[in-house]
């Protein structure tokens, strides 16, 4: 018998697809920055600075070279100093540690929430002591911390806050965005991010002119004028061609981040008729769904069976940064909740491009590969 005719292969994220749909105004934007030769910030740089801001209903955002080095020269710029404690979580990026300790804070790390997998903000008052100077939310897969309860918490204990927004370009959370509530906020344009640039790209969010005047002059050498240093800065720029293609599909966002609502909701619905695979739940509001996260038994076993079926799915993240050798501390940290995480989740295909159908293809696979591991265990 012939073989049937096998469906592509869908990947976790298809950025070949995002880019063909956008290729003439992505040829039309690199044109422009040869045209004016401004490599290294600029105009462009300053069109998507005010553009972001808008978008982030800021004051301010300043274009930096990364996601890790917007969210160092955040915690600096908020005032943390050498030996001052930021709560944040170890469910996450390496990137939100790396950024504390390299600004010279000491990381002080709570567990996170069962049901969303995001920090638990009840955990965080008693993790205050006399030397804490700041909190690190990250709203991790596009999902918002409780940002009104935070707030409220820090304000009252005369904390910091930065959020760390890297996956959630545009959500909302009690009718405003993310990166609006804290005292700055931190964004990636890693490519595949909800919005991505082509290489490497970050920027700092703020409605505060002096931390905002801090880090614009920070991220360039620490320049008051031509060839003028006030202090010792550093080189983490944006680049003018990733600020003109960012702003291109920057206008494509909230379209991109609505059509990832509609695929989350299928999923769920889906998948209600397969109780052994539970998706994590997202704040209420606009969550943007940066990635689709869901936790099940025999977790490596049924990533095994979709790759087998022809789908993509990935692992965010394998291992807690309190047990990574660059983040372990002694006597070794214990958050249950993180770890037994860990162990369970598994990130599905989501990306804007997707059909429903490719939706129902991966929760049919799914389906037969929870099924023929429960037949398998039962023998
Ligand atoms: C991507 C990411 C970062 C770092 O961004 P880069 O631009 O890669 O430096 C930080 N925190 C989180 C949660 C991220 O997902």
């Amino acid at each position: 018998m012939a073989p049937s005719k096998q469906a592509g292969r869908l990947p976790l994220v298809d950025l070949n697809r995002q880019h063909a749909n956008l290729k003439a105004e992505i040829d039309e934007a690199i044109a422009r920055v040869f045209e004016s030769s401004d490599f290294i910030l600029g105009g462009e740089a300053r069109g998507f600075e005010a553009e972001f801001a808008a978008l982030c209903e800021s004051k301010y955002a300043i274009a930096c070279g990364n996601g890790t080095d917007a969210l160092e020269l955040a915690l600096w710029a908020v005032g943390v100093k050498p030996g001052d404690e930021v709560i944040s979580v170890t469910h996450t990026f390496a990137a939100t540690a790396e950024a504390i300790i390299r600004a010279g804070g000491v990381p002080v790390y709570v567990d996170v929430s069962p049901d969303t997998l995001l920090m638990d903000i009840d955990l965080v008052g008693n993790a205050i002591t006399p030397r804490t100077k700041a909190i690190v939310p990250v709203h991790l897969y596009g999902s918002c911390v409780d940002m009104v309860a935070l707030m409220e918490l820090a304000r009252r204990r005369g904390l910091k806050v930065v959020e760390d927004a890297a996956q959630a370009h545009g959500a909302r959370i009690g009718g405003k965005r993310a990166g609006s509530f804290g005292d700055a906020a931190t964004f990636s344009f890693y490519p595949g991010k909800n919005l991505g640039a082509v290489g490497d790209a970050g920027a700092v969010v703020t409605s505060d002119p002096e931390v905002a005047d801090l880090v614009a002059r920070a991220r360039d050498h620490g320049r008051t004028a031509k060839y003028e240093h006030g202090f010792v800065g550093r080189n983490s720029r944006m680049d003018g061609l990733q600020a003109a293609i960012l702003r291109v599909k920057l206008r494509y966002l909230e379209g991109w981040n609505q059509r990832r609502r509609e695929l989350a909701a299928r999923y769920r619905f889906m998948l209600e008729d397969l109780p052994q695979v539970r998706p994590v739940a997202t704040h209420e509001g606009e969550p943007i769904h940066h990635l689709l996260v869901v936790e099940c038994d025999e977790r490596d076993a049924v990533r095994k069976r979709l790759d087998a079926a022809g789908i993509a799915t990935g692992i965010h993240y394998p291992i807690p940064l309190h047990l990574q050798p660059a983040f372990a501390e002694s006597p070794p940290l214990s958050l249950p909740v993180a770890e037994k995480a860990a162990g369970r989740i598994v990130s599905l295909p989501m990306f804007p491009e997707m059909a429903d159908g490719d939706v129902d293809r991966v929760v049919a696979a799914l389906s037969d590969a929870v099924h023929a591991l429960e037949v398998a265990g039962r023998r």
